[in-house]
């Protein structure tokens, strides 16, 4: 009988678009805001140029260590006149490009969630032209302004989603030692 070669997770390679999307969701983990997790990762030619999560401003205690984000409110989502006390990620991806002095024209960026106002105005005028986002988040009057955005040629932006056998193989990469020699079992 011949010998098929198996064809393992080895072989099964995420898309460009894939593995940023994940090393957004890593950075996701990082958040420290109490709203709900959201990571970015700024690209540019295929190269990682900064990440972001959302948490609260460098040196300022994080949301979740203090239990709370404003207090007496369980969330940041949760107030109608205070903004986010969190840095959302996308402005915490360019804030670390702009420390180490990293320029972001002509960059992507990769993202959890689709970019609020803020950012998305944040992000255009840091050079960004291009978002892929995993979550839709404006709707409405909020979506309109997005959407004149893009009307103009600022931005464009693109909905992704891991598959299902990727998102596996990063699951058992991170679940299991990823580097043992002669181990083909992934
Ligand atoms: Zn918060
Ligand atoms: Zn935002």
């Amino acid at each position: 009988m011949e010998n098929k070669p198996q064809v393992s997770q080895l072989d099964l390679r995420p898309t460009w678009d894939e593995y940023f999307l994940m090393l957004a969701k890593l950075a996701a983990t990082r958040s420290s805001c109490l709203a709900f997790p959201v990571g970015a990762v700024i690209v540019k030619n295929k190269q990682v140029l900064a990440t972001g999560y959302n948490g609260a401003p460098a040196g300022s205690p994080h949301c979740t260590t203090q239990g709370y984000c404003y207090p007496g409110l369980s969330s940041c989502d949760a107030s109608t006149t205070l903004p986010s006390r969190a840095v959302h990620a996308e402005a915490n991806a360019i804030a670390q490009a702009a420390k180490h002095g990293i320029s972001t024209e002509g960059a992507c960026i990769y993202v959890t969630l689709e970019p609020c106002l803020s950012c998305l105005k944040l992000v255009i005028s840091a050079g960004i032209h291009e978002i892929y986002y995993e979550t839709s988040f404006n709707s409405g009057e909020k979506a309109l302004v997005r959407d004149s955005f893009i009307a103009e040629g600022l931005v464009t932006l693109k909905q992704i989603h891991l598959s299902e056998t990727i998102a596996q193989k990063a699951a058992s990469f991170l679940l299991n030692p990823t580097s043992i020699p002669g181990n083909k079992n992934f």
